[in-house]
């Protein structure tokens, strides 16, 4: 067993604050890796205050894992000590099923094991997150990381990176596309440099105008201030794909509208009390399609992270110590992140 120190939050609304207890011993198919660093999603500032109602306390949160690997077990043929490794939203699946089978293991049928907050079979508690000096994970839910990005930077790619990763390229977004992204936080800028790299034409749609030379500078052709209705007006028909990331509720007609006939918006972004039902009449007059995307299988997550490594993609980040992790919370409650906080764990050690 190792000695773990983490971050955990006892209730809704108490503060995260510093908590102990031991990883399990690496078996036969297991990884023990010592965490470096772990992004901060807004995932997990829902689940810390309970917001989508399936809560179970102490809760370590934190699903964009990257580290060394420490130990392996006697099966282990993929990660030698040494290597660095990454984990994401997952930690196991039934991988049985016609999902798992199909390397979606994020729809799994019998339900996906999550990173955090989910029965852990092997220690018959919950599985506890990223922020965390050590994780043990089963070297099929371990991904390898690029050798020549920043580590930092590569943390939220575990989970930002292939939840933007995985609908662009379901819905085929290439060159000749024209894509919008709502929202730039952690899940929209890496949308905007992917969608970039994709060679799309891309336009932003945030409510923060002043984000929009950031937006520029991170790859977006066009940025549109989404409360101003004459700024909106000319990309009414105009898109082929919208990503939204908005993590808090708003209207989806706003969006819709802009769909050219058989456009599709794909929603990422899951808030507290969901969105109001859109008018029908805006789905049907133009065949579009309102639709949803959940992160990405094991397959496709080492995929992104290949493309990432080709195409020099990282995260941009504000680099913190553990210990300004609730600061970081209420920060991101404001939209106020630049783009993505990811701790440092050598800060708990
Ligand atoms: P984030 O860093 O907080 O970014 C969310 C952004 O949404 C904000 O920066 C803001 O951008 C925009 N926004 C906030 N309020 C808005 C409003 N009322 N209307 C329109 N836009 C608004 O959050 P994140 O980590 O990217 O996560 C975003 C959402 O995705 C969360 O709900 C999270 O739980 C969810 N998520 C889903 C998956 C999945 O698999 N589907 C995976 C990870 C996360 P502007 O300032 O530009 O408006
Ligand atoms: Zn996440
Ligand atoms: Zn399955």
């Amino acid at each position: 067993m190792t000695s773990t120190h983490a971050y955990a939050a006892h209730g809704a609304t108490t503060p995260l604050g510093p908590f102990s207890f031991n990883r399990r011993s690496p078996g036969p198919n297991d990884v023990l890796i010592g965490i470096r660093y772990c992004g901060v999603c807004h995932s997990d500032l829902h689940m810390v205050k309970n917001e989508w109602g399936q809560t179970i306390y102490p809760i370590v949160p934190g699903h964009e894992i990257v580290g060394e690997i420490l130990e392996v077990g006697s099966s282990v043929r993929a990660f030698k000590p040494g290597d660095l490794a990454g984990v994401g939203c997952m930690v196991d699946s039934c991988r049985t099923c016609p999902e798992c089978k199909d390397g979606q293991e994020q729809y799994c049928e019998k339900g996906m094991i999550l990173t955090y907050n989910s029965p852990d079979r092997h220690t018959g508690g919950i599985t506890y997150g990223g922020y965390a000096t050590h994780i043990v994970v089963d070297q099929a839910f371990a991904l390898r990381v690029p050798l020549n990005l920043d580590l930092a930077g590569t943390a939220p790619l575990l989970c930002a990176g292939i939840t933007t990763y995985s609908p662009l390229r379901h819905w085929g977004v290439g060159k000749g596309s024209r894509v919008g992204v709502v929202g730039l936080g952690g899940l929209g800028h890496m949308a905007l440099k992917l969608a970039h790299a994709f060679g799309a034409h891309t336009t932003l749609f945030t409510t923060s105008a002043g984000k929009a030379e950031d937006a520029r500078r991170l790859g977006a052709d066009a940025v549109v201030v989404s409360k101003n209705a004459e700024e909106m007006k000319p990309y009414a028909n105009s898109l082929d794909f919208i990503l939204d990331t908005a993590g808090a509720s708003h209207n989806l007609d706003l969006y819709l509208q802009l769909l050219k006939r058989d456009g599709t918006l794909c929603l990422v972004g899951l808030p507290e009390h969901g969105h109001p039902s859109p008018n029908i009449g805006t789905l049907i007059h133009k065949r579009r399609r309102l639709a949803g995307s959940l992160i990405g299988g094991i397959r496709e997550t080492q995929e992104m992270l290949d493309f990432c490594a080709a195409h020099n993609i990282v995260s941009d980040i504000e680099l913190i110590p553990i210990q300004k992790i609730n600061e970081a919370y209420e920060r991101m409650l404001k939209s106020d992140v630049r783009y993505r906080f990811v701790i440092d764990l050598g800060t708990l050690r």
